[in-house]
């Protein structure tokens, strides 16, 4: 009798295995639409079970033909990791051991991985040392849980216990952030109580950074109180970073608490010639990241980074009998909005060992160089135009420059379609500046200089047709 489950382990190993060796080859898109999915995958609930082998067999089966290219190397859409097979292989070690990593007594291992990754991350990001890490599921709650403990501190300050007492009869609070901000971080003001419209929108120049004057007028309109300000370090369409070195010093002078959002961004500090862009970044208050964008982890992997320990404490901390809290003994659940959680410390502990400090930096500067590269390529056409200045690995690329406005705004969502379905690349939409543009991320491990100059052609071959269908 063969073993269950090593027939179904078998199985997915086969299929990873046929998966990764194809992806790079087969269209950079998914082959079949949600609408045929959702009618494949459309059935009653079961009414008894199935043996976890032809479970498995039927869910790669049914699910193939709408497996999206994420992992492949011209996969250019929003910003998305490729999940490097160390990762990936640490999270499946993650499920079989089944850990529940709240708490560091109930999973030693877990806990200790973390502890070592969030150190490692300091380092690599080259932010203060002292600060606690926590991990979460991604950028979003990072946002989430920085602005969490920026709302307790600051509140604390003006002598209001939020943990406590909520936002009721609260001190007011004034946000002041950029108007091209992450939408997430407008969500996680929402989630906070403190409103995603109830907040001072700074004006952002081109490259989508804020305008430090207007962050210093804004400054100087808040009312006395409590003051959170919040930067970006890699704007989604530009890559461009806010002007650290001027804004932190001018916020705090107000006592304000800042928080930065860099999902990708912050990772721009692994690399000495980049790191310059980021510079007084590390005089912040809180940052949010990913794993699942530049480290390449599998999904669900952000950090949340927070200078002040016991602001970030005070947020987060559950009071449980079972609980029980110890300075001296680092618990994860401690740090995020969720109890019981995945161990996501031991993909992020084996992509910084799978890639090293070296092997980091040098896939950063790598794809910010692919990135000019594709530029260069689509930039031979008359009328295309990369509309940001590319300092980091993203693209806003307006396609029929030479067009009215109007015009090649109608022209946009047919190019994008026409590239998605020829499948030599995959790259996605956006409005950048009221002009929609094709946004392209350069972002996955296996992308190469062939797989750029094959995805430009593919694109500027499409708005060629694009272009005579739609004249
Ligand atoms: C991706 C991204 C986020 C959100 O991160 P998730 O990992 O999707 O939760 C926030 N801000 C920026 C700048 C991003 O690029």
């Amino acid at each position: 009798m063969t073993d269950p489950l090593k027939q179904t382990l078998d199985r997915i190993v086969a299929a990873t295995l046929s998966y990764r060796a194809g992806v790079a080859g087969a269209p950079q898109r998914a082959a079949m639409t949600y609408e045929e999915m959702r009618a494949r995958f459309a059935a009653p609930l079961p009414e008894h079970g199935a043996p976890t082998e032809a479970v498995i067999a039927e869910l790669i089966e049914q699910a193939s033909p709408g497996i999206a290219a994420m992992t492949g190397p011209r996969f250019f859409a929003w910003v998305i990791g490729a999940t490097h097979e160390a990762g990936m292989a640490a999270d499946w070690l993650t499920s079989a051991w089944g850990q529940n990593a709240g708490n560091q007594a109930a999973t030693p291992a877990a806990a200790a991985a973390e502890e070592t990754a969030a150190a490692w991350l300091l380092d690599l990001l080259d932010l203060p040392r002292g600060s606690s890490v926590g991990f979460v599921t991604g950028a979003t709650m990072a946002n989430f849980t920085g602005l969490a403990a920026a709302r307790g501190e600051v509140l604390a300050r003006a002598g209001w216990d939020a943990e406590g007492e909520g936002l009721f009869g609260a001190p007011p609070v004034t946000v002041i952030l950029g108007e091209e901000a992450h939408a997430t971080v407008f969500a996680a003001l929402k989630y906070l109580g403190l409103g995603d419209r109830r907040v001072t929108r700074v004006k952002t120049d081109r490259q989508g950074r804020m305008i430090v004057a207007d962050v210093e007028r804004a400054l100087a309109a808040a009312p006395e109180g409590p003051i959170i300000v919040i930067a970006q370090a890699g704007h989604l369409n530009t890559g461009a970073f806010d002007d650290f070195a001027a804004i932190i010093p001018r916020a705090k002078e107000r006592g304000a608490w800042v928080h930065v959002d860099g999902a990708f961004g912050l990772w721009a500090r692994t690399v000495p010639a980049l790191a310059e862009q980021a510079k007084g970044i590390d005089l912040a208050d809180s940052w949010a990241s990913d794993g699942h964008k530049w480290l390449q982890t599998p999904h669900d992997c952000g950090y949340v980074i927070v200078r002040d320990r016991r602001a970030h404490l005070r947020a987060m901390r559950m009071a449980t009998s079972y609980l029980p809290f110890d300075e001296s003994a680092r618990n994860p659940v401690d740090y995020v909005p969720e109890l019981s959680r995945r161990a996501r410390g031991f993909a992020t502990w084996a992509m910084v060992k799978a890639l090293g400090r070296a092997g980091i930096a040098a896939m950063v500067e790598r794809h910010c160089a692919l990135a000019r590269r594709f530029a260069e390529r689509l930039s031979v056409a008359p009328d295309v135009a990369v509309l940001n200045e590319v300092v980091l690995n993203q693209l806003a690329v307006r396609f029929g420059s030479n067009l009215p406005d109007a015009e090649a705004d109608r022209l946009a969502a047919p190019l994008i379609a026409r590239i998605q379905q020829d499948g030599e690349c995959f790259v996605g939409g956006a409005t950048h500046q009221g002009l929609q543009i094709v946004r392209v991320s350069v972002i996955g491990f296996p992308t190469t200089e062939a797989d750029i100059d094959r995805a430009a052609a593919a694109m500027l071959s499409a708005w060629e047709i694009v272009k005579q269908a739609g004249a």
